[in-house]
This record gives structure tokens, sequence and C-alpha cells, in this order.
């Protein structure tokens, strides 16, 4: 089965992607012309809301890219405006990728929660003393990435903490070791934090690191430890998190090197709307200039076991978005990010099943993967679970009026689910035993099988070998 590498807009796709009938071009004449009178009325609506936002709008149904303080407007937005942004998403959405709503069966294996840094967001972490660090091996590692293909995956997503005295080139050996056994699999793996961790332990650059990593089999990076690209908030949030400038330097050499990237934000904590609209521009500009991003991925900040929120450890820290926020965000990045990043996903671990569905209608067309072990969030007190079958998708979507398909990670279309026809997946017969079968962060934080053990200390094998 071959991995889809295709980085066209799904909507600019030929019928080259396996298994996929071209339903964005097979819409039939009436239903065309349905959207037009659509488009139509919406265009009205827009003329008659309050001028400063009817002229953004217009702008942006116009084709054009709208300012950060045009975006800033759009975030102070209530009432019929706001109803409205949401509907010029929707819109602009429809003309970019059509009504294909997509998802990817993946599985997320977050190796190690033992790191070196201390972000006030992040509940995920431990200390190496902690009781509760856990360090996977490689060959446990493989087992997990080889039982998620035969429960159907196409990727696995690779990321984990910062372990004290790690060996350099330990993602790169992780990644051959994985691609070795299993070939097609797509490695989605290391955020610029650890691609930047693993340079400055291996002596080398940011780019040779890449290089090591892209020889080793990686199929494209998570565009995570962005949160807020603005050094002040990330010194105020994260002190000592890779800055705005690493961050950047990391993710266009991985696009340079032809190296595609997710892009995120985490929003709902400290940050202005001026703040998220001037990260949203930023990744337009790098974007303009690499054409790396896969996609946007807007993240809520989940603040119940947050040290920041919980220990109080920074100031005026809010207890995440609100549902306005979250549409908001999700609608305007789709309005910012219409002409040059096609996908906008929601992240169902962090708004759930319903306002994910909910955010179809505002920009959004991909639901993100089943990711079958989510940890992140889950130890920070969401409460979605770890997985999300298949089938919960393909309902989701066709409930709000869209057409389901499954995607491989850079967005070529596996399989197009045009009729209902009951499919059945074997992620979709897992009952809700999920943390039996496939284990938990739960359980994986008590478990001494996998107890992490500080390199100067360590007897076990696949520990000791770090430097
Ligand atoms: S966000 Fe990443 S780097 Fe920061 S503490 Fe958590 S695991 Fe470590």
């Amino acid at each position: 089965m071959p991995e889809g590498t295709d980085r066209t807009p799904i909507s600019q796709q030929s019928a080259s992607q396996p298994i996929q009938p071209d339903t964005q071009s097979d819409i039939q004449p009436d239903i065309q012309s349905e959207a037009a009178v659509d488009a139509g009325r919406l265009e009205s609506l827009v003329a008659q809301l309050n001028p400063p936002v009817a002229r953004i709008l217009e702008a942006a149904l116009a084709g054009k890219d709208i300012s950060v303080a045009d975006a800033v407007i759009l975030f102070e937005t209530t009432g019929l405006e706001f109803s409205a942004l949401g509907m010029v998403a929707d819109e602009l959405r429809r003309r970019t990728v059509g009504d294909l709503a997509t998802y990817v069966v993946n599985r997320n294996i977050n190796f190690t929660n033992v790191c070196i840094k201390r972000c006030g967001f992040c509940a995920f972490s431990r200390d190496f003393r902690e009781e509760e660090g856990y360090f996977l091996p490689v060959n446990e590692i493989i087992r997990r990435a080889k039982e998620a293909w035969d429960y159907g995956a196409t990727e696995v997503c690779i990321q984990a903490g910062l372990p004290p005295q790690m060996e350099g080139d330990l993602y790169i050996k992780l990644c051959a070791a994985i691609k070795e056994e299993l070939p097609e699999i797509h490695v989605h793996g290391f955020s610029p934090e650890e691609v930047l961790y693993g340079s400055i332990r291996s002596r080398c650059t940011i780019r040779e690191y890449l290089r090591g990593l892209q020889d080793a089999g990686v199929g494209s990076l998570p565009g995570t430890s962005a949160e807020v690209l603005d050094q002040p908030l990330r010194d105020h949030i994260s002190p000592g998190r890779i800055s705005v400038d690493q961050w950047v330097e990391v993710i266009t050499t991985a696009h340079e090197l032809d190296i595609p990237t997710t892009s995120t934000v985490m929003f709902g904590h400290v940050e202005t709307n001026e703040h998220l609209a001037r990260h949203i521009a930023l990744l337009r500009d790098i974007q303009q200039a690499t054409g790396g991003f896969t996609e946007f991925v807007p993240l809520s900040f989940v603040n119940t076991e947050a040290p920041m929120f919980l220990k109080g450890l920074v100031e005026d820290v809010r207890s995440g978005p609100t549902g306005m926020d979250v549409i908001k965000v999700h609608a305007i990045a789709r309005i910012m990010l219409n002409n040059w990043i096609p996908n906008i996903q929601a992240s169902w671990v962090k708004e759930g099943s319903r306002l994910s569905q909910l955010l179809l209608t505002a920009g959004v067309n991909d639901l993100g993967g089943t990711l079958i072990n989510e940890s992140i969030s889950t130890s920070a007190g969401a409460q979605h679970g770890q997985l999300m079958r298949p089938a919960e998708f393909r309902q989701m979507i066709r409930q709000a009026g869209r057409i389901p398909a499954e995607r491989y990670t850079t967005y070529g279309l596996k399989r197009v689910f045009d009729q209902d026809d009951g499919q059945v997946d074997p992620l979709d017969l897992v009952g809700d035993n999920v943390e039996e079968i496939f284990g938990s962060y739960r359980k994986l934080v008590q478990l001494d099988t996998f107890r992490f053990e500080h390199p100067r200390q360590s007897t076990r094998p696949g520990v000791e070998t770090r430097s």
C-alpha cells in the first residue's frame, strides 16, 4: 500500500490517488447551482453586517488575504457578525477543498514522559527523579507500531519528553528501526523541540540532524512546540522552551529539505487576540515562502492538570477557551490561511467529538487521527478518551452532511466513502476495553516494566546505551 505523499490540496488532486472516486469534480450541475445560490445569499448577508466586518468578510470571499488588524476585528465579533464569520469560513472551505472531510488511521507513541523541561502547560512530563517516569525501549515501540499497522494504521506519530543525557541520535535510530520493520508506514515524528534537542545532543546543526532523520525515513514532522510564536509570551508560560527563531529555523529547514510539517497553535491561556492573529500570519508567511505545511491545527489549552493553572505558576491564566473562542480560531484560521494552507483540522482530543463536528461547519475539513494512545491531553485532564474509531469519524462527518474520506498523513486520499456502505474497520471492532488491548498513559506511569532509569544508573538494555 503506497504512502500518500501528494501535498496537492484535495480539491486539486487527480484520479491518480488510490481508490478514490473524484467526488469533488463529480458534483452534479444542480448541486453546483445550489452552491452558487447559497454563495449569493451569503454575500447579501455579509453586505448587511457592521461595515468593518462586512469589508473584511467581503475581501475574504473575493479571495484576498486579510491582515492581522482585520483578524483582530473578526476575533471581537458577536451576534450576527459572529455567525457570518463561521458561514464565510465554511464557504471558503467548500470552494477550496470541497465537501470531503478527512481523517487518518494512526497511533501515537509517546515513548517517554521524562523531560528536562518544565513547560507551564504540560501535565504529561515527569522529572527523571519522579516515580511515574517511563521510557519505552525500541522493541516495545516497534511492537506498538506493528500492532497499529495490523489494525489498519498508515501512520505512527512519535513524540515524547526530552530525557536527560539522551543519546543524540536516538530519534534517528528509532525512526530507522521502525522503517526497517514497517517500510510502508509513515513516521510522523519529532517536534521542532525534539529536533533541536537531538541536534544539541549530537553536536550537529539542525540541518544535519534533519538530514539524518530524512535518511532514516521520517515522513513528516509535527509542527507542535509552537504554542504561540511570541517570545515574551513563551518566556512567561514556558521559560526555556524552544525559541520562536529556533522553531522557525527547524520548520523552514525541514521544508527546504522537502520534509513536510503540520502547524499548530495552543490557545485559551494568557494570549490575546492579537497574539493569535500574528501567530497565524507568521505561519502564512512561512507557507508563502516554503509551501511545506500540510495543515493547521488549533489546540485548546487543557487547564485541569496544567501546572501553570493548577499550581498558580502563571498569573491571570484562563481556564481554556470558551466555545465561541474555539469556533473563532478555526474560522479565522480558515479565512487567513485559505489561499495557502488548504487543510484546517479540528482536534477531537481537545474539543471532543460534538464540538469537532460543529467545527466542520466553520472552516474545518479534517478531524485528525484515531491516535489509539492519546496521552498528552488525557494527562492534562481532557475527557475525550484515547482512541477515536474510524466508524465514529465517518458518522460525525456524515451527520454533518459531508463526505467522509480516509487520508494518508500528507492528505493523499486512501478511501472515499461516498456511499454509506456500513464499512467496518479492524479498529471499529475494538470494544470498550481499549486500555487492556493498547495500554494507556494511566497504566504506563504505574508499570515498573518500563520505569525510566537515569543513564548513569541504568542496567537495562536500551537505556544504558544512552551517553
Ligand atoms: S511540553 Fe514537551 S518539552 Fe515541555 S515539559 Fe512537556 S514534554 Fe517537556
